[in-house]
């Protein structure tokens, strides 16, 4: 068995796999898709030390350093269920069961998607849903953010400092975001709210976004906004379902870790965006999944003899 086996191979995976390794652990790492969200991104200006890179680049190179120690990395294998009888045992949709004695859940999460037409088409070409990583390359520019949860206004919020003018479109007829927010969104002088909108197609050029479609849902009149840039934060869904009554979940589906990152199940950790954790960024992912990688390297020299 292993001693240390990885769900995920994403920025959270990758660090505790190296971090399980460099320990001298048996290391496995599985992965729907190794490297992540990362593998879908253009560019990235905030991991620190570098200045710049681009998502297929960072993936890369963190294949290079996980494939730089004893690690077994099995790509394009999805887990599908975790159960323990001592051991751990992972199952694969292949059918396929790994035991190990630590498991450390790393599976991310994926931003919840509008589906219109365009919204694909022009993702990372002006159709954007991080606006700590996308926010600057908007500056001077008009934007739309969709959604007016917490995270929407406090996208617009964001934004509103650096680019020259936000729209923020919601579905209902109020915004759920907490007061404090709505007054500060309130109180900047390019923040503009308009609620029943439904947006129903994202526009372009043919190479970039130049605007949206919505329905105004109380009057059923359709209109047009330009702008350079589509914020989504409609909500950000982790992959956890498939851990439902198995690990305890925040209401939101969020793994729970303690400082350590284990989750209620003694000898199973997670990290990184499947998690609680209240930011979600490839640095703050890479620092779980060393913070968890470590507990479980502590849990393992306290029950080296079970
Ligand atoms: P993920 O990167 O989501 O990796 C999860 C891994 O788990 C993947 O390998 C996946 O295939 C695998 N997996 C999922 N389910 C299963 C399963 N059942 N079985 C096996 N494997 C599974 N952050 C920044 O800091 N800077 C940026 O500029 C930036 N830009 C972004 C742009 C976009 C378009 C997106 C989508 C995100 C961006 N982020 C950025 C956020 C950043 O990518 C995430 O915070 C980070 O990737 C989280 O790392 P993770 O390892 O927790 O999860």
């Amino acid at each position: 068995p292993y001693e240390v086996l990885v769900v995920g191979g994403g920025p959270a995976g990758a660090a505790a796999a190296i971090y399980a390794a460099r320990k001298g652990l048996r290391t496995g790492v599985v992965a729907d898709k190794f490297g992540g969200q990362v593998a879908e991104t253009v560019g990235i200006e905030n991991f620190i030390s570098v200045k710049a890179t681009e998502g297929p680049k960072l993936v890369a190179n963190l294949e290079a350093h996980v494939r730089d120690y004893e690690v077994d990395i099995m790509d394009n294998q999805k887990a599908v269920k975790l159960a323990s009888d001592g051991l751990f045992e992972l199952e694969l949709v292949s059918g396929a069961k790994l035991r190990s004695r630590t498991v450390l859940l790393a599976t991310g999460a994926r931003w919840r998607e509008m589906n219109v037409p365009g919204e694909k088409e022009y993702r990372g070409k002006g159709v954007a849903y991080c606006p700590h990583c996308d926010g600057p390359l908007f500056k001077g520019k008009r934007v739309a953010v969709i959604g007016g949860g917490n995270s929407g206004i406090e996208a617009a919020i964001d934004l509103a400092n650096i680019v020259e003018h936000v729209t923020v479109l919601e579905f209902d007829s109020k915004l759920r975001a907490d007061d404090v927010l709505q007054r500060k969104a309130a109180s900047m002088g390019n923040i503009h709210i308009t609620t029943q909108a439904m947006t129903t197609e994202v526009t372009g050029d043919g190479t970039r976004v130049n605007g949206l479609n919505y329905t105004d849902r109380a009057t059923g009149e359709n209109h047009h906004i330009a702008l350079a840039g589509i914020f989504v934060q409609i909500g950000l869904v982790p992959n956890a379902e498939w851990l439902k009554g198995t690990v305890d979940l925040t209401p939101r589906g969020e793994i729970i870790v303690d400082e350590r990152g284990q989750t209620s199940i003694p000898g199973v950790f997670a990290a990184g965006d499947v998690t609680n954790s209240p930011y979600k960024q490839i640095i703050i992912a890479m620092g779980s999944g060393a913070n968890a990688s470590l507990g479980a390297f502590d849990y393992l020299i306290r029950h080296s003899d079970d």
